[in-house]
C-alpha cells in the first residue's frame, strides 16, 4: 500500500525514482522575510554557495530574490557565473572567496563583486583595475580571530599606511565571519564583533557585515549593514538553544521496495553486523550511501512511517538500507510504500543530531539521484507581487 500523496505532488513518477526529495518554495521564502525582518535595518543577502547547500540555485535563487533578497553570495567564480543566469541583471553576486589569479578577468567580466581575504589577492584585482581603466567594486575580509579568511591586523595596518595599495579598488563592504555564534553565551562573539569595528576604523569608509545565519540572532549589536544567511534560509536552526524559528525546506520518502520477515538469528546487511533476537518484520527502502546516507551513524537515525520510528538495522548499502517494521500494523506499508527519511518533526538538525553531524552536512552532502519536486513556488511569487510585508 502507498501512502497518501500531497495533492500537489500528485503525478510523480514514483515507479521511477528510489526517493523523492521535496522543497518548499514558500517555506523558503517565508525564511527569507523572517531572517530580513529579524535583521531590522539591515540589508538582508543570502548565500546560496554549494548549489544552494544542495538545494538547487537554479530554483532557489529566483525564489529568494522574488522574496525581496538583491545581494546574493557564493563561495568560487563558478558559483557566480552559474548564478548570474538564474538572478535579475540588478542582482549583486558577491563572491566570498574571491578569485585566483587565473579567474580575475571572469569574474569582473561577469559583474561578480570579489571578497579580497589577502594583500596579495588584493594586487590582483588592482592591477586588473588598473589594466582595465576602472575602478572595481570589491568587499575586504578581516580576519576577526577564526584564522580562516580576511587580511590580519598587519595587513590592514599597511593598507593603513599605503592607500595606494587600494588604489583603483572601490570598498563597498568590509565582512567578517563569526566563529562562534550558534552560542550566544561565548565571548568571541563580541570579541569579533569589536575587533571588527576597530580593524575598519582603520581603513576607508565603508558599510559593513558581521553575521551570517546564527549572528542575525545575537541581537542587533551584530547586524552591523549587511547580514549573510545561509543555512536558516533553508530550515536549519540557528542555534542549540529554544525552538527553531524558522520553517523547515525539505522533506525526503524513500520506497519502500521489498520487505520480509526474520526469524531469531537472521543477520542484516554487510557484514551481517546486525542480528535478530526475536521475530522481526524489516523492510529495504530505497536510499543508501550514493543518496547522502552516511554509513557512519546510522544506526541512530530512524525511519518514519505515521509518526513511527522505524530503526535503521546493520550497514547502509549504497542503494538501499534496512528498517524495522515490526511494530507497524501488518498490512500498512508493503513494498512500494514509502517511509519519510526527513519530515516536519524529523528535519535535517535532528537527523544531523542522530548521525553526529550538523544540518549543514546533511543539506549538502542530499543525494543527486532523489527525484526532486519543487512546492510552493506560486504561492511564494504571489505574496511577493502582492506586496506582502516581511512578516509570514
Ligand atoms: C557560508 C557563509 C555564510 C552563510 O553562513 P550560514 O551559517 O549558512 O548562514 C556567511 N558568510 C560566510 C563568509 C560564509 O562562508
Amino acid at each position: 500500500m502507498t501512502t497518501a500523496f500531497p495533492p500537489s505532488c500528485a503525478g510523480w513518477p514514483a515507479s521511477r525514482a528510489g526517493a523523492v526529495l521535496s522543497i518548499d518554495l514558500a517555506a523558503l521564502a517565508a525564511n527569507y522575510r523572517l531572517l530580513a525582518e529579524q535583521a531590522g535595518g539591515a540589508v538582508c543577502a543570502a548565500v546560496v554557495k554549494a548549489d544552494a547547500y544542495g538545494l538547487g540555485v537554479a530554483q532557489v535563487a529566483p525564489v529568494l530574490e522574488r522574496a525581496g533578497a538583491r545581494q546574493f553570495f557564493v563561495a568560487h567564480v563558478d558559483e557566480g557565473l552559474e548564478l548570474r543566469a538564474h538572478v535579475s541583471a540588478g542582482a549583486g553576486i558577491t563572491v566570498l572567496h574571491g578569485p585566483r589569479p587565473d579567474g580575475v578577468q571572469a569574474c569582473l567580466a561577469a559583474g561578480l563583486r570579489p571578497v579580497l581575504n589577502s594583500l596579495e589577492q588584493i594586487g590582483w584585482v588592482r592591477q586588473a583595475a588598473r589594466a582595465a581603466g576602472r575602478a572595481v567594486g570589491v568587499v575586504l575580509q578581516l580576519d576577526t580571530g577564526m584564522s580562516r579568511f580576511g587580511l590580519s591586523e598587519a595587513d590592514v595596518a599597511e593598507l593603513a599606511s599605503t592607500p595606494a595599495l587600494l588604489e583603483g579598488l572601490r570598498v563597498e563592504l568590509i565582512m567578517s565571519h563569526l566563529a562562534c555564534a550558534d552560542t550566544p553565551a561565548d565571548p568571541a562573539n563580541a570579541m569579533q564583533a569589536a575587533c571588527l569595528r576597530r580593524m575598519a576604523a582603520m581603513l576607508p569608509p565603508a558599510p559593513l557585515s558581521l553575521a551570517a545565519s546564527s549572528g542575525i540572532f545575537l541581537g542587533p549589536a551584530y547586524h552591523f549593514d549587511l547580514v549573510r544567511p545561509g543555512a536558516a534560509l533553508y530550515g536549519v536552526a540557528p542555534n542549540r538553544e529554544g525552538p527553531n524559528p524558522l520553517r523547515a525546506v525539505v522533506s525526503l520518502r524513500a520506497h519502500v521496495m521489498q520487505t520480509r520477515t526474520l526469524s531469531p538469528g537472521d543477520r542484516v546487511g554487510y557484514g551481517l553486523t546486525w542480528q535478530a533476537d526475536t521475530p522481526r518484520r524489516v523492510a529495504t527502502i530505497a536510499a543508501g550511501y550514493a543518496d547522502g546516507q552516511a554509513r557512519e551513524g546510522a544506526t541512530r537515525q530512524c525511519a518514519w512511517f505515521r509518526g513511527q520510528c522505524l530503526p535503521v538495522l546493520g550497514r547502509i548499502s549504497m542503494d538501499s538500507m534496512t528498517v524495522d517494521i515490526t511494530d507497524v500494523p501488518e498490512g500498512q506499508l508493503e513494498a512500494d510504500g514509502m517511509v519519510e527519511l526527513l519530515n516536519r518533526n524529523y528535519g535535517v538538525d535532528a537527523l544531523a543530531e542522530a548521525r553526529g553531524t550538523i544540518g549543514y552536512e546533511i543539506l549538502t552532502s542530499l543525494g543527486r539521484r532523489y527525484h526532486r519536486v519543487y512546492t510552493g513556488g506560486e504561492t511564494a511569487m504571489e505574496r511577493s507581487h502582492a506586496g506582502e510585508g516581511a512578516r509570514v
